[in-house]
């Protein structure tokens, strides 16, 4: 099975994603849960209205039916913009943000509104722009792998066509058929495949972007190698969308693995866990593609609320390790090898090597509906820690001591293999109680191990005031004067990453 071969499971994701768009609730205004005061920038007017629709015609200038881009797909916050601009081109793009920036309209930058930290919707009444319809691919080179895309590119159709190629975009995450490549980019997503192939800063050849000022800054690489003077692009990957708006993506695809084999492993405790990862990396190094973990309260989250068939159950943690190479009599050999050796050792008490493609999907469901399930259990707080290993469960442990009953769960899974955990509290509703009883408390803690408050998502809007427990108060001072040279107005994406 190819990296690009999870049609179903995606469309299944995709379903899930569109029901909680249309079934949950709406939260409460973001401003008024967390008590934040406008900005002075400028209202919307009539006339501001009457200029975008010039620029991008009136169909694209949406007035009307905005929730969808108002609140994140977690529905754990919500705006109230009253306009949300589709643009077609770079031009267009330059062109509304020129005018913003000279009339100090602030604006919220959005891909496919899959974000977990609260920065893709806006907090007050930012103009939305939304890359939807720049969503072309440019080009694909099946020789060198180099492809170029507009940043509304939706992660699944660029992977697809790469697929055609016998090639494959080298990210992978449960959002990819909503996700677009700008959006990917703009927070520097991780996913599955980290272990594989690293993440965007390496695989990310170029980029163009659009300043606060509508200056287009033309960043696009077709090489692997350049090394002519500071490396902008960086800057703006993983900036959620405060310093720029992506317009186009240049991306270095990987070969198509020939063969894929997944392992689903139960195992007894988490040294065990520990254990089998170190030997994983050991005895599969060069074919190890994803490494995940998912504990027992998560499997049961899963099985709660999804339909869903584990071919093992009642362990208190299991992972999931694929392999991909270009043999598979080999790799499987090598899989089954270690797994043996894994049982014979007590540190693997049963696992399943999938028989086919069909099975690897259901496999893989359990861990990408994972995020989902939980937030079926009414409202979620969602935690995304890069922690030392050897620290990486015990906080899940400590955290569920901490909040007690007020909890429905308190549950850890993520991608073992970059050590980035993704820690979970579940709950009916939302309650201030519950909020001061993990905040500020789990992030004091990560800071106290040495932790990442935030591994894979970002900052945004829900994590800003943590920002100090990660980077040094030089660090802080000298990302607010990147903003301030970058968008002196502050008008790109206010209220997130920097207080
Ligand atoms: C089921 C599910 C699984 C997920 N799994 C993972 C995972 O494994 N790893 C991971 O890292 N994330 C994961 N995510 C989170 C999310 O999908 C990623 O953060 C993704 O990269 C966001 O892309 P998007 O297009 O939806 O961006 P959005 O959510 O729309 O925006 C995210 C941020 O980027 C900015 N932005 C978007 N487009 C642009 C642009 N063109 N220019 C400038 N700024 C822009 C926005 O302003 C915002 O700050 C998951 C989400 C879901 C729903």
């Amino acid at each position: 099975m190819s990296l690009g071969r999870i049609g179903k499971l995606q469309f299944c994701i995709a379903k899930a994603i569109r029901r909680a768009y249309s079934n949950a609730g709406i939260p409460e205004l973001t401003q008024v849960r967390h008590n934040v005061k406008r900005s002075p920038f400028t209202e919307l007017e009539d006339k501001d209205i009457a200029v975008f629709e010039s620029i991008v015609g009136n169909r694209n200038a949406l007035r009307e039916d905005l929730q969808a881009y108002n609140v994140d797909f977690w529905n754990t916050v919500r705006g109230n913009s009253k306009l949300v601009l589709k643009p077609a081109s770079t031009q267009e793009v330059a062109a509304i943000l020129k005018y913003c920036n000279e009339r100090k309209l602030a604006v919220c930058p959005q891909g496919g509104n899959t974000g977990v930290v609260g920065s893709s919707v806006p907090v007050f009444d930012e103009v939305v722009l939304s890359l939807a319809r720049m969503n072309k691919i440019i080009h694909i080179d099946d020789i060198t792998g180099i492809t170029a895309c507009e940043a509304g590119c939706i992660l699944e159709n660029l992977d697809n066509k790469a697929c055609e190629l016998d090639l494959v975009v080298p990210l992978d995450l449960g959002a990819k058929s909503s996700c677009h490549i700008g959006g990917n980019v703009s927070t520097n997503a991780g996913g599955l495949r980290v272990v594989r192939y690293g993440n965007l800063h390496g695989s990310v050849l170029g980029l163009e972007v659009v300043l606060a000022n509508g200056e287009i800054l033309d960043l696009m690489s077709d090489f692997k190698k350049d090394n002519t003077g500071y490396h902008l692009k960086h800057l703006f990957i993983g900036a959620e969308g405060t310093l720029g708006v992506v317009t186009k993506v240049s991306l270095l695809c990987a070969p198509q693995p020939q063969a894929q084999n997944l392992a689903f492993l139960g195992l007894p405790n988490f040294d065990a866990v520990l254990k089998t990862f170190q030997s994983a990396k050991r005895n599969l190094g060069e074919i190890l593609s994803a490494c995940e973990m998912i504990d027992a309260p998560t499997l049961q989250a899963d099985l709660d609320h999804f339909e869903l068939n584990p071919p093992i159950s009642g362990y208190p943690f299991y992972m999931l390790l694929e392999t991909s190479g270009s043999n598979v009599t080999h790799d499987l050999e090598k899989l089954n090898k270690f797994v043996e050796i894994g049982m014979e050792k007590g540190e693997i008490i049963d696992g399943t090597i999938a028989k086919g493609a069909r099975q690897m999907q259901e496999i893989w469901k359990l861990r990408e509906l994972a995020p989902m399930a939980l937030g079926k259990d009414g409202y979620c707080f969602y935690y995304d820690l890069s922690l030392p290993l050897r620290d990486f469960y015990s906080i899940v442990d400590v955290l569920r001591e901490q909040v007690g009953p007020l909890a429905t769960r308190v549950t850890g899974f993520g991608h073992l293999g970059d050590s980035n955990l993704h820690l979970q509290v579940t709950c009916t509703e939302y309650t201030d109680e519950l909020h001061r009883k993990i905040e500020p408390f789990i992030y004091e803690y990560t800071h106290k191990l040495k932790g990442s408050v935030n591994a894979e998502h970002g900052i945004g809007f829900l994590k800003k005031n943590y920002l100090k427990y990660s980077k040094s108060p030089e660090a802080i001072a000298m990302m607010r004067d990147v903003k301030k040279l970058l968008d002196p107005n502050g008008i790109l994406n206010p209220y997130k990453v920097l207080n």
